[in-house]
């Protein structure tokens, strides 16, 4: 049985092992709720992708895969203030993309529950910054809840729903990779049942948020968060377990290190966990302080609870030793594990404040550590191709912005082709920045998920302020980074459907570029260098943007389809005869299938990893690769 059929069972009490992300999911059913919209973003990914695998079915339930965050919450938002159980799910730096809607939700408020799943990335595994997406509940004045487990994954989400009624306030229940994806046992509660249909009721003095209204609603948020703050004095979800001289105030994974750490040091303690971060319950963080002289805070990323303990001990005159990071003894940066927090709490204990992050970063692994190696684009990506024929076609000389998605690893040699990068949809914009004021060749990439996503409105801007650019999109046909999410370029819905797909090209021409251009960068080499360099000429000579879309399905989605299909394509292969060693393939194609003989100093295919593009046959001057008959 599919992950996604255990968890469309209504088998209450039955124990499943479950991956946050899924509890998280199975939580949307036993919450009753109607709609979810994300953009996937890893570490949530598993949440969405399951929802829209169980989304054929389940009745009145819509799942969709929004076009970007901000979309997302508008959505889900829409859904929450019409009456009906919503949930929205992006990543840490997704939620900067959200925080526009975010900050007017809270002041408008939801009629049914609205749960915003973010999840942050300690350690960045998969992102471009380490958001601590706390600093969001505080400036829109939300509810936050910190799960550390699957089983409080779900558990916190339906008191997260409870709770956002009452209030009437979106909640944000925020995870972190190590919970994400961590994987326990997790009883099954009821599913509840979903309403079809409900009535939206006008209330423009409440929803339209001109300035007036806007007034009004600000102080209603401030009196909710008032009541809020009552609710974390009492919720269960704040608790103290152990005792001890020592106290220690912990929430999320970090509570679970906390208590490792503790057993393994023979130490004790009491620890205050919070469940619910924000508002942080002040009573009885004041009495927790007032009962201990030492208190060690112990969260990752920013000083969130240490923050709010120093002000409280000082409001309210609190005789406590506060420690954390704001002395160095716990990092401020990456993950934590049970040994940096054991480390930690030894040198608050010692007084030892010389933090060593490299030393704490990342140990215990029980590995012995294995050979860099630099992070490459498949065997087989498409991209691979796109990107030498812009650096063939530009000789290297052009500047290079790039985007968020997996192409982004086209910065390391020999393709070296992205200069620059700050979130989704950048490389478009910063490339008329830097086309206005270089007077240099800009070729900007970007992936066709992330043009959708946040690449429209750069066209847009490229377009009507006449901006010398040459756009590539690298048409891979999903979501790859992710785990092959469909957007509306691949004409497949959230809930499984198929559609009509959005033609990237004819959006680009009806958002007024005068010259774009289709090609398959697998069908030949040759001409996709010719047109890269008649694009990069055509820009030059129009001063004006101009469109590539280069499309050609991921190597594991075509390899996949193919295995399915049973179709074979004759391997590919170095021919040793011919092969004079001058390793142009290896050096400025780099595949990873390929490697140099280490005796005859000859290139080489490793058939076990080829992809079979072609591609490294089409960049070898002496016809050395070939297929076999
Ligand atoms: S055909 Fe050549 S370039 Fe393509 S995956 Fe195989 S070895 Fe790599
Ligand atoms: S480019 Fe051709 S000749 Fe040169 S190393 Fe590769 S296979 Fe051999």
């Amino acid at each position: 049985m599919s992950k996604a059929s255990t968890l469309l069972q209504n088998e209450v009490g039955r124990r499943v092992l479950l991956l946050a992300n899924e509890s998280i999911a199975r939580g949307v059913l036993e919450a009753g709720v109607r709609l979810v919209a994300c953009y996937p973003g890893t570490p949530s990914s598993e949440i969405g992708n399951t929802l829209s695998q169980m989304s054929p079915s389940l009745e009145n339930f819509y799942f969709e895969f929004s076009v970007n965050e901000k979309v997302a919450l508008e959505v889900a938002g829409a859904a929450a203030v019409s009456g009906v159980r919503s949930m929205m799910i992006c990543k840490g730096p997704g939620l900067n993309v959200a925080a526009d809607p975010l900050l007017s939700l809270a002041y408008v408020g939801v009629r049914a529950g609205m749960v915003i799943v973010v999840a942050d990335d300690p350690s960045m595994w998969s992102s471009q910054n380490e958001n601590d997406s706390r600093y969001y509940a505080l400036m829109s004045n939300t509810p936050m809840f910190e799960p550390s487990d699957p089983e409080e994954s779900k558990s916190m989400l339906l008191q997260a729903y409870e709770i956002s009624e009452r209030l009437q306030l979106p909640v944000l229940l925020r995870t972190t990779t190590r919970v994400n994806h961590t994987r326990a046992p997790v009883e099954l509660g009821p599913i509840r049942d979903r309403p079809d249909k409900v009535e939206f009721q006008k209330e423009p003095f409440r929803f339209v948020p001109i300035p007036s209204v806007a007034r009004n609603r600000h102080l209603w948020l401030l009196g909710q968060i008032k009541v809020a703050q009552e609710i974390s004095e009492t919720t269960p979800l704040n608790f103290t377990v152990g005792q001890g001289k020592l106290g220690i105030l912990t929430s999320g994974v970090s509570y679970c290190y906390v208590l490792e750490s503790l057993a393994s040091m023979n130490l004790n303690a009491e620890v205050l966990k919070l469940g619910m971060t924000h508002p942080v319950p002040e009573r009885m963080l004041v009495e927790f302080m007032r009962r201990h002289r030492q208190l060690v805070v112990v969260e990752e990323l920013e000083p969130f609870l240490e923050t709010h303990a120093r002000r409280l001990a000082q409001l309210h005159s609190v005789d406590v030793e506060i420690q954390g990071k704001e002395q160095g003894y716990f990092p401020r940066t990456y993950e934590y594990s049970p040994s940096i927090v054991r480390d930690g709490l030894r040198r608050c204990i010692t007084g030892d404040t010389a933090t060593d992050l490299q030393r704490t970063e990342r140990t215990d692994t029980g590995l012995s550590s294995l050979p860099p190696r630099p992070p490459l684009l498949c065997a087989g990506c498409p991209h691979r191709a796109t990107y030498y024929a812009i650096r063939t076609a530009t000789k290297g000389k052009a500047i290079y912005p790039s985007d968020i998605g997996c192409y982004t690893l086209s910065i390391s040699p020999p393709l070296e082709t992205a200069d620059l990068l700050f979130d989704m949809g950048s490389s478009i914009t910063t490339a008329c920045g830097i086309a206005q004021v270089t007077g240099q060749d800009v070729v900007a990439t970007i992936g066709d998920s992330t043009f959708f996503a946040s690449g429209l409105p750069g066209v847009a801007n490229a377009v009507y302020n006449s901006h010398p650019v040459c756009i590539v999109v690298l048409d891979n046909r999903t979501t790859a980074m992710t785990g092959h999410q469909p957007h509306p370029g691949t004409g497949l819905t959230g809930m499984q459907q198929k559609v009509e797909p959005l033609d990237i090209a004819t959006v680009c021409r009806g958002l007024g570029v005068k010259n774009v251009r289709t090609v398959r960068p697998f069908a030949s080499l040759a001409n996709l260098v010719k047109e890269v360099r008649e694009l990069v000429s055509w820009v030059r000579n129009n001063r004006a943007p101009a469109v590539l879309v280069s499309i050609e399905p991921c190597a594991l989605i075509a390899a996949a389809e193919r295995a399915r299909a049973g179709v074979r394509i004759s391997p590919y292969y170095v021919d040793p005869e011919t092969c004079t060693a001058c390793k142009r393939c290896l050096n400025r194609l780099s595949c990873p299938a390929m490697y140099q003989d280490p005796e005859s100093k000859k290139a080489m295919i490793d058939e076990t990893m080829c992809n079979l593009c072609g591609v490294c046959a089409s960049v070898c001057p002496q016809g050395a690769i070939r297929q076999k008959e």
